[in-house]
């Protein structure tokens, strides 16, 4: 199947201004329902908010002190939900919380993590326990106990293209570096300019408008459609490390600071640690949002204050802006992570606009659901929801990695343990009339067995164009390859990029 990339005309149903979780994961639930989609997302899929999380589908423990325990039993559901979906990309993971007995007594921690256990449904993840901590361990040697308990990861930006493509092949229409300009009210639809790069603009319309622009909900309403915004938004930076592996194991930890804030150290693509995250209030333009040097040593020190071994060199930073719904809350990072979705319509009752606000990674698809929920009224014709029980893209079924290293013998190990962590089942497509190594195409990285194989099939399916978009959000290569690796990359698509 080929995922075209060019603009469109015509008239929808609903049409999804955002491509980021929330975005993709409406339009993946609306074209699953029955109805003709199209999203617009102005950058690349997944170039903001979605690709700068701490990359965990969580619970989110530390909620249950501000006593949020709808939230959290609602993300608690949603792993197990997801991890069903699309285990190539959600993993269960283990945290460790090294106890500090003057910032959060032990009993506290107990009563908490007992909480996490049993608020939600725990099929596939293990329990929580005290734990005497191993003296030769990666900790210093005055943390002797703490507790363990279960999240899981996830590839972020990945999940938001798997949503893409689930949409896509439900029907959508997805258009990456196409921005709304406006969108007004006509005879009960809405027409909507968009404007693709390097193309005029041009008008399409839609029975019902969905605004999930994260960070942008209001700017959007405000300047693009002309109304006024139900909620305003609190934005709060977030910033991350990625530093070299800081130890062995697969296990991260959740590490308390004396401003009882909380970071964690998450093993990263093997080689690395991840290290994050802030919470600054940001008045910025979310597209420039950088780390700060302030951010850089706040993490520094914390993992310094817990690790025998301190990082050597930050191999790359990281950040993004949380678009959060203002509940008033002083401290930043005690503004709720909850959502809220707000539907208006014009004087007839129709043209519905439904706005996005807040919400985690974690709980995207009931975030979809429910939006949709909200629209059923004005499509009756539409089916029920399916994306609690089938997979996305690349999670229908178990690849078995043995199987497919006989079928092709002379495919690097390593390579194809790659693909399937980032495509799953979808190396087939990747490997669709593969037969020799020559029909990988050219060579670009030999350290990390990049083809122009590779390429061409992430700009056919996954809408990529740039060596960024492959670089550091369909695949983190960019984290391995040299400055000649990467520009032969970008050599490569100049030559080969198919000309919208
Ligand atoms: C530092 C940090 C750590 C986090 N960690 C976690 C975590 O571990 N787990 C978790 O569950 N959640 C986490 N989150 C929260 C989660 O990442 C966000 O809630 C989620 O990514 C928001 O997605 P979104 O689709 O609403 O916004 P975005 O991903 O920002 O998408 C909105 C899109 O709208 C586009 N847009 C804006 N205006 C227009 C226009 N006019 N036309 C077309 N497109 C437009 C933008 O380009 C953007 O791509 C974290 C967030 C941050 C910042």
């Amino acid at each position: 199947m080929f995922y075209p990339n060019t603009t469109t005309q015509g008239s929808f149903d609903l049409l999804v201004i955002g491509g980021g979780i929330n975005g993709t994961g409406i339009a993946a639930d609306a074209a699953g329902r029955g109805l003709s989609v199209c999203l617009c997302e102005q950058d690349d899929l997944a170039q903001h908010t979605s690709s700068a999380s701490s990359k965990l589908i969580h619970g989110g423990l530390r909620y249950l002190e501000h006593y949020e325990f709808r939230m959290v039993r609602e993300a608690l559901t949603e792993r197990e939900v997801l991890m069903a979906k699309a285990p190539h990309l959600i993993h269960p993971l283990r945290f460790i919380l090294p106890h500090q007995p003057h910032l959060r007594p032990a009993w506290l921690i107990r009563a908490g993590l007992f909480l996490y256990d049993h608020l939600g449904p725990r099929q596939h993840l293990q329990g929580s326990q005290y734990l005497s901590l191993d003296r030769d361990g990666p900790l210093k040697p005055e943390f002797h106990t703490g507790f363990a308990y279960s999240d899981c990861w996830v590839d972020d930006a990945r999940l938001v293209v798997a949503n893409a493509q689930a949409a896509y092949e439900g029907g959508a229409k997805i258009l990456p570096r196409t921005r709304c300009l406006r969108a007004t009210r006509q005879n009960d639809l809405w027409h909507i300019e968009l404007k693709t790069e390097n193309q005029p603009p041009y008008s399409v319309t839609a029975k019902a408008l969905v605004n999930a622009t994260g960070p942008w909900a209001v700017q959007v309403l405000e300047h693009c459609l002309h109304t006024k915004s139900p909620h305003s938004l609190r934005l709060v930076r977030g910033s991350h490390l990625v530093v070299p592996r800081l130890y062995e194991g697969t296990q991260a930890y959740i590490l308390q600071n004396e401003d009882r804030r909380i970071v964690f150290a998450i093993p990263y693509w093997d080689q690395f640690t991840l290290i994050g995250t802030t919470d600054c209030e940001y008045q910025g333009d979310p597209a420039q949002v950088q780390i700060t040097e302030e951010e850089q040593s706040y993490l520094l020190d914390i993992i310094q204050r817990y690790f025998r071994q301190a990082p050597t060199e930050v191999v790359h930073r990281f950040s993004g802006v949380r678009p959060l719904f203002n509940d008033q809350a002083q401290d930043p990072s005690a503004v709720t992570r909850d959502f809220s979705l707000k539907v208006s319509t014009n004087a007839n009752g129709l043209a519905p606009l439904l706005s996005v606000f807040g919400g985690k990674l974690t709980t995207y698809r009931v975030l979809a659901e429910q939006a949709l929920d909200l629209l059923s009224p004005f499509f009756p014709q539409m089916n029920p929801s399916q994306t609690a029980h089938t997979a996305l893209p690349g999670g229908e079924y178990p690849l078995n990695q043995q199987a497919v290293q006989e079928r092709y013998p002379w495919l690097d190990q390593s390579l194809l343990q790659r693909w399937i962590k980032q495509y799953g089942c979808r190396v087939e497509s990747l490997l669709d009339s593969v037969q020799t190594l020559e029909d990988l195409g050219p060579l670009l990285s030999a350290s990390m067995h990049l083809y122009g194989r590779e390429l061409d099939y992430l700009c056919q399916y996954e809408w990529a164009q740039t060596a960024e978009d492959i670089l550091w959000r369909r695949t983190k290569l960019g984290l391995f390859l040299s400055p000649s690796d990467c520009a032969a990359v970008e050599d490569y698509l100049k030559a080969n990029r198919p000309k919208h």
